[in-house]
């Protein structure tokens, strides 16, 4: 492998601040990577390299400014100062077109940087690009991006898991080592799986939202993947906190996410049998149930919780999401921004506009929410949705009542193989069954990798824990990193 892509985000952080190599050195090989490799894995939408090249010359800049002034202290450097990263193409960045992974928006260039994107601007990182997404981040495969799917590292014939899977893949491949991601279902926590790295879904409203297209604005959350919990660690810490543009964003202290001598002992983990079920990949349930024992042996104390109303998750989500999916994709009419086809009348712009511009999965959507939004049928279904939701929120409470965390698979399988669920949506649906309920309760999801099946594809395992308890989740994870390497794998992609 490229020298470069072998270290480790703090490899690369040491070696910029030692002065073993420069910022745009290290951009430089990242970029050279991506052009060798991308025709294969197409983890991008848009391709940014004179952006990262020139935020990676500003960063050389303000090393050589504080190797002249004042050496000692490095705590002075922004902490992301020079590393490559790639962002969801869901969040806005001034001046680079964002499309969502629609072609209604292909041409939209953002007038303003999400906040989330601009913490990490001003933490020095350099953008290599946008990164590929299921269309409004739609959909659990990336096949449902309007610019092609995103190809699984670990075998090319299947999918990176979705709707991040273009972020997820390129944290695999090793072409960047942090890459932003939205999860409103699963969406960072499934690919992350599915590309055997780590990704985190912080608390509903840690992360700033303002700046990201919304799908369903009471379950996105903004997050991110990398090899590791410490690597995440550092990126999600650097984009969340209080931001007045966010009227949901929590105006809570952020704890450090710092991981030194973290430990699993006398942590208290729940199991819950209802993410054990029937159907589940065998190799997954027991990569899942190793890497439990395995955080027993250092010092977890496991016992069984029930989590009651998961069931419910799978209908309660297909029914929230889209209703607020329709909600906030009516603004796509082709009067205001994006894709515009002509008409004789004002519904006929309308019409053609949104027939043209959004795809089938996106459409599908907007008619099952309007459906269960509609006089009539409002309380029947969305009413009833939110009702059970709350008792889904009540699950996690009193679990966390009685343990720290719950651990759990992500998925119930590995990586399928591109098309297999296209002609499917409910087969694609029940792809995520175990980790829509974090998004329906709020609360906090890591994904890390536990093993492999037989086909060599990654396993991943969740912790789910209560808001804002991210820290918590990261301390278990990197304790349980520190004795495996299940992380340190990569693909071997010498295409
Ligand atoms: N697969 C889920 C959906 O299609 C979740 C997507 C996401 O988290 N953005 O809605």
């Amino acid at each position: 492998m490229d020298s470069f892509a072998a270290l480790s985000l703090f490899d690369m952080l040491s070696g910029l601040r030692r002065g073993d190599f420069s910022a745009v050195e290290l951009t430089r090989a990242c970029l050279a990577r991506v052009e060798r490799l991308e025709p294969a894995l197409h983890t991008l939408i848009t391709y940014t390299p004179e952006l990262a090249l020139e935020q990676a010359g500003a960063a050389d800049r303000r090393y050589a400014e504080w190797r002249r002034d004042d050496p000692s202290a490095a705590w002075n450097l922004p902490p992301l100062l020079g590393i490559p990263v790639m962002i969801k193409d869901v969040l806005c960045l001034k001046g680079v077109r964002t499309t969502c992974g629609s072609k209604i928006l292909e041409n939209f260039i953002p007038p303003y940087t999400a906040t989330a994107v601009q913490r990490l601007l001003d933490a020095g990182v350099a953008v290599v690009g946008k990164s590929n997404t299921d269309e409004y981040a739609m959909g659990s495969s990336t096949e449902n991006s309007a610019y092609g799917p995103t190809h699984n590292p670990w075998d090319l014939q299947r999918v990176p898991g979705g709707s991040s899977g273009g972020s997820a893949a390129a944290v695999a491949a090793r072409l960047v080592p942090l890459a932003t991601g939205t999860d409103t279902g699963g969406s960072i926590r499934q690919p992350a799986s599915y590309c055997g790295v780590t990704g985190l879904k912080p608390t509903y409203g840690r992360v700033s939202r303002y700046g990201l297209v919304a799908y369903g604005s009471s379950l996105d959350a903004v997050g991110g993947f990398a090899r590791s919990a410490a690597e995440v660690a550092l990126m999600v810490h650097t984009m969340a906190g209080h931001d007045p543009l966010d009227s949901t964003s929590a105006a809570l202290p952020v704890p450090s996410y710092g991981l030194e001598g973290a430990s699993l002992k006398g942590v208290r983990i729940g199991v819950p049998a209802e993410y054990f079920i029937e159907g589940i990949q065998p190799e997954v349930e027991q990569a899942v149930r190793a890497a439990i024992t395995q955080m027993e042996r250092l010092g977890a104390a496991v016992q069984p919780v029930s989590l009651p109303h998961t069931a419910y998750a799978l209908p309660v989500y297909y029914l929230i999401a889209p209703a607020e999916a329709s909600a906030n994709l009516a603004r796509y009419d082709g009067v205001r921004f994006g894709l515009r086809e002509s008409g004789d009348a004002m519904w006929d712009v309308f019409f053609h506009s949104r027939g043209a511009g959004f795809g089938p999965e996106v459409k599908r959507r907007i008619m099952l929410g309007t459906y269960a939004l509609s006089a009539g049928y409002y309380d029947a279904y969305y009413g009833q949705a939110q009702k059970v939701r709350t008792l889904i929120k009540q699950d996690f409470e009193q679990a966390f009542d009685m343990v720290d965390m719950v651990a759990c698979p992500v998925a119930p399988s590995t990586a399928f193989k591109l098309g297999e669920h296209t002609d499917d949506p409910l087969a694609m649906y029940l792809e995520d069954v175990f980790t829509l309920p974090a998004n329906l309760a709020g609360v906090p999801g890591l994904t890390f990798p536990v093993g492999f099946d037989a086909r060599g594809l990654p396993v991943g395992m969740q912790l789910m824990g209560p808001h804002y308890k991210e820290d918590s989740l990261l301390r278990a994870a990197h304790a349980y990193q520190h004795v495996t390497d299940w992380h340190m794998r990569s693909p071997d992609l010498s295409i």
